[in-house]
């Protein structure tokens, strides 16, 4: 069983800021939680449901993963606005 939780990638604020951009967190739809009734649909490729993990919840683990974004896949999503379209990206972490 897992309860709701304040959205990992958010912080329950529901938007990701992206430059200038302000979309709706893929993690948690823009509800801001996750967990409960309301899991979150799989990208269908990517990393598995992290934002489940109950080592979100202790403080240690937060710290040491310095990197919410890519969660360690180095990869992370951003809208290319001249083409109108996702694009996957290398993480800043990882340059
Ligand atoms: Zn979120
Ligand atoms: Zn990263």
């Amino acid at each position: 069983m897992t309860g709701p939780i304040t959205c990992p990638e958010c912080d329950g604020a529901g938007v990701e800021i992206l430059g200038v951009l302000h979309l709706a967190c893929r993690f948690c739809g823009g509800r801001g939680w996750v967990g409960g009734e309301h899991e979150p649909a799989e990208a269908g490729e990517g990393p598995p449901p992290v934002w489940e993990h109950g080592m979100w919840r202790d403080p240690m683990v937060s710290s040491v993963l310095k990197c919410r974004r890519c969660l360690g896949s180095g990869v992370v999503v951003s809208v290319d606005r001249a083409a109108r379209r996702l694009a996957r990206m290398p993480c800043s972490c990882r340059r």
